[in-house]
């Protein structure tokens, strides 16, 4: 599933692609988008801007329109030269927006929205989006306070809530609570104030490191010192995550994984690094 750190890569490409371009086609196999462009052309109009939010992907079109997307388990937005071959197949196309240059295209994308601002700050599930680390105006002091406000969760549930923090996933989840040394088990008020800013300036410190421009596609929390395998399965990347059975990269106890009750998600976790 994607986490914020790749929404965020894929905006900025999509960014630098589209910014300022003026739309010539728009297809969907969406029968309320092209309803939209029947309506309310987007060809014609200009694409201001891409960002993201979380794990939300918002393309801005002059005159107050915002296509919003969500990827959920395997949707992706890739970029491509007009005529270029595709790396998905055609059937799982589900949107189409041409400028004269590139044209981006939305692939197994399941959530798919025109909004204008208006609507999308009505939107639920967007209109209360907690802090996101990966953005310019991010309020750690916000998201810290969020966390606070539910001291009955426990923390890798907690970091799930897109409401108390945007972007983070099941794998920067278990990765930030062992870095911080925290059993994802514990419950929001067993943690100090230290350790909830701790919490929350991993997160950041992690996803940034995952955009910057030569982080590829995997997320990577633990770097070896040296690299002699060559591989680049997830397991060398990850401090925990994945890896169940295995000999914590610290201090050699086997990693656990268990499902938390409320939901059935996995967290994993070292039961001595993390006590
Ligand atoms: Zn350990």
């Amino acid at each position: 599933m994607p986490e914020g750190d790749t929404i965020f890569r894929s905006a900025r490409t999509l960014d630098r692609a589209l910014a300022g371009k003026v739309v010539t086609g728009f297809r969907s196999e969406y029968a309320l988008l092209t309803r939209f462009e029947d309506n309310t052309p987007l060809t014609g109009r200009t694409i201001e801007s891409v960002e993201a939010r979380g794990k939300w992907l918002l393309m801005h079109f002059s005159e107050d329109a915002i296509l919003v997307t969500h990827m959920l388990m395997n949707g992706s937005w890739h970029i491509y030269r007009p005529g270029e071959r595709w790396q998905k197949p055609r059937s799982d196309m589900r949107i189409v927006i041409e400028t004269a240059a590139m044209l981006a295209v939305g692939f197994n994308v399941p959530v798919a929205e025109f909004h204008t601002a208006h609507s999308l700050a009505r939107r639920q599930g967007f209109n209360r989006l907690g802090p996101a680390p990966l953005a310019a105006d991010f309020d750690a002091e916000a998201a810290i306070a969020n966390l606070a406000s539910r001291p009955d969760l426990e923390l890798g549930l907690a970091l799930l809530d897109q409401k108390l923090i945007a972007g983070l996933g099941n794998v920067f989840k278990s990765e930030v609570a062992f870095a911080c040394g925290l059993n994802p088990f514990r419950t929001v008020g067993t943690l100090s104030r230290g350790q909830l800013e701790s919490v929350v300036a991993t997160a950041r410190k992690f996803l940034q490191a995952n955009v910057t421009e030569n982080s590829g596609d995997r997320i990577v929390t633990f770097v070896p010192h040296r690299r002699t395998t060559g591989r680049t399965d997830v397991e060398e990347n990850l401090w925990v995550y994945g890896r169940a059975g295995k000999p914590c990269r610290r201090c050699a106890t086997p990693v656990r994984s268990a499902k938390h009750r409320a939901d059935g998600r996995i967290s994993f976790w070292c039961p001595v690094c993390q006590a």
